[in-house]
Parts: C-alpha cells; sequence; structure tokens
C-alpha cells in the first residue's frame, strides 16, 4: 500500500505537464489568406506581468487550498490536480483547464467561465478578448502579429494597406479602411513623400540604373487604382526629329503606411524606367521585373518582413509569377533592361 501511495505520489509530481494550459499549437492558426505567420519575426507588446502556473500540489486542496489528508480518503485527484469532492461541487469548469474554478478567482466573458490566473497568461485575441485556447481557429495578422479567431474575423476589417484584420481604423473615401497605424504613418510623410523618390532614385543610382525624372502624386481609387493595384505609372512619350521625349506621372494609393508606399513607389518608378528603355516584355515579365526591383529594394531598406513577403507571397498570380521568373534569370537588374 505505502509504495502504491508513493508511486501515486511520484506519478503526480513528474507528470505535470498534462494538466499544463499548452499555447496555441501551430495546427490551430490559419493562415490562409493574406495574413501570413510571422511568428518567429513579429516583437510581441510588452507582456504584462502574468502569473505564473502554480505548481501542481496533490496535498493541497486545488479549491479551498487547505491541506488534503489522503489517509481519510476524502482527497480527489483529477490532471495532477486534487480537491476535496465537496469543495468542487457545484463549481463552474474554465474553459482553458477544465478545472473547477477556486473561490472567487471566476472571470465570465461571452457566456464562458474562466479561472483568473488561467485567463490572464494565455494570448488573446484581439477582437473578443477569448484565449486563443479551445476556440478554435485563429488569423495572425502579418504586420503586428495580433492575433483573430476566426469566429470574430467577420467584425473586422481589412486594411487596405498592411492587409491586417482590425477594428480601429479609418474609411477612406467611404470605401477603404486604413488602420490606424497606417492611418498615422501615412500623415507623418504625407506632405513629404518626395523624400522617398530621392531615396528610391538613389536606390536606382546604386544599382546603376538610369533615374528619370516623375512627377509623384498621391491618390484614391479615382485614378485607376485599387485595393490590388495601389500604384500607376503613366507615361508619356513625344518624338520629333528622331528625338524621343518622355514625361512619367507616377499616382500611388493615399493611406498607405511608409513602408508599403515605398514598396509601390520603386514598383512604379521601374515602370518608368522600362518605359524608356526600349525594350519589348511580355506584361509578365514587366511586372516581374518591377516587383524584384522593388523586393531588392526594400531587402537594402531592411523593409519589414511582411512587406517583403507580399512581394513573395503576392495573391495575385501574373506579380508573382512574374516575380519568381524574372528572380530566376540571375541577371543584374540592369541587365535585364539591356
Ligand atoms: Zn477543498
Ligand atoms: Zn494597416
Ligand atoms: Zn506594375
Amino acid at each position: 500500500m505505502k509504495t502504491r501511495s508513493l508511486l501515486m505520489f511520484l506519478l503526480l509530481v513528474c507528470l505535470p505537464a498534462a494538466c499544463q494550459c499548452k499555447g496555441p499549437t501551430r495546427g490551430g492558426s490559419d493562415a490562409s489568406g493574406p495574413m501570413t505567420e510571422q511568428r518567429t519575426t513579429v516583437k510581441k507588446p510588452a507582456v504584462k506581468k502574468v502569473p505564473q502556473k502554480e505548481p501542481v500540489n496533490p496535498s493541497r486542496c486545488y479549491i479551498c487550498r487547505r491541506d488534503l489528508n489522503p489517509k481519510k480518503g476524502y482527497g480527489y485527484s483529477e490532471r495532477g490536480h486534487r480537491w476535496h469532492l465537496s469543495c468542487a461541487k457545484g463549481r463552474q469548469r474554465c474553459a482553458i483547464s477544465g478545472l473547477p474554478i477556486p473561490r472567487n478567482k471566476m472571470i465570465t466573458l461571452r457566456g464562458l467561465t474562466f479561472y483568473e490566473d488561467d485567463y490572464h497568461r494565455t494570448e488573446k485575441c484581439s477582437v473578443s478578448g477569448l484565449p486563443l485556447i479551445n476556440q478554435g481557429r485563429y488569423k495572425i495578422n502579418s504586420r503586428s502579429g495580433t492575433k483573430v479567431l476566426s469566429k470574430f474575423v467577420h467584425l473586422t476589417k481589412r486594411c487596405v494597406s498592411c492587409g491586417d484584420r482590425t477594428q480601429e481604423g479609418i474609411i477612406v473615401n467611404k470605401r477603404r479602411f486604413s488602420c490606424q497605424f497606417c492611418a498615422d504613418s501615412y500623415n507623418t510623410y504625407k506632405t513629404n513623400a518626395e523624400k522617398f523618390l530621392v531615396d528610391v532614385q538613389a536606390f536606382f543610382r546604386s544599382k546603376e540604373l538610369p533615374t528619370p525624372e516623375i512627377q509623384l502624386k498621391i491618390a484614391g481609387f479615382e485614378a485607376g487604382l485599387s485595393e490590388t493595384t495601389k500604384g500607376l505609372c503613366k507615361t508619356n512619350s513625344v518624338t520629333s526629329r528622331g528625338k524621343t521625349t518622355y514625361t512619367h506621372t507616377i499616382f500611388i494609393l493615399s493611406h498607405l503606411n511608409q513602408d508599403t508606399f515605398r514598396a509601390v513607389l520603386a514598383h512604379e518608378y521601374m515602370h518608368a524606367v522600362i518605359a524608356r528603355s526600349g525594350k519589348e516584355f511580355s506584361n509578365k515579365e514587366s511586372e516581374g521585373l518591377c516587383e524584384l526591383t522593388s523586393y531588392f529594394y526594400c531587402l537594402s531598406r531592411k523593409a519589414p518582413k511582411y512587406v517583403i513577403e507580399t512581394i513573395t507571397k503576392n495573391e495575385v498570380t501574373l506579380y508573382r509569377e512574374g516575380f519568381e521568373m524574372m528572380k530566376g534569370r540571375y541577371l543584374e537588374l540592369k541587365d535585364h533592361i539591356k
């Protein structure tokens, strides 16, 4: 009998993992669509001090915290924790751990009950505040790294600029949604966007590419822009006495955050360079080359990973395949247009 209880005790002490609330697993995430998994790079917001997982103490009642006396046989154990049967009677269970919730430690949210400590130490859905654990699939916003349970995604809007799904932001021109981050970023550069053009030109110069003059305009959908076409380069050419003169206007969608703006600008600027190169490209080749240029520009300027992934994992097949095709030619950017 003694050996048995010793064995039982060891089992309970050695196997606390069985009752721990594990964080959400990869299998639980829904990385489909524009929101890609960025677990490794996304900076988590400063984590508040969360209660530590209390160690399993099989000799103390999980609910009333008083000592159990196993000899008297009224202890009850489940998943390593033990409690007086009378204490557990009628108690609500925690939606995270499944264990009875100790007295005065209950939180109720959206019809679910949680043990306070378990609730505070688990990652939450940014919309509902519910823990991600045991609530089905969720999406990960690639810019901010915040997570949204799939069942609450319909309450969010997708930011035109960064693709994050959130509730906080602004509606532009009654049609476009911009998350607060991107709207704020736009407000800091909108009157001074030319500085990014100067930087893109510096990049082109460093790659021994031409740096034509262009007119830069920040515009809305009325200029022919859309959620997928965030930029547009219009080129006019006039040939007189055998000499061709080009004028370029680049339109870029308003309310993009600065990283997206710069990526789009580098893409459109390459269209201007291609237009005056005289080189014949298919649509896929020219879009691919502009994407490749933007890709190298973003890498050189240490753009955030999600911006680079909008190029490498572009939802639009033509752009993605064009990018891969031109990248696969292993040429210097300047040699593509020779
Ligand atoms: Zn008790
Ligand atoms: Zn955004
Ligand atoms: Zn393009």
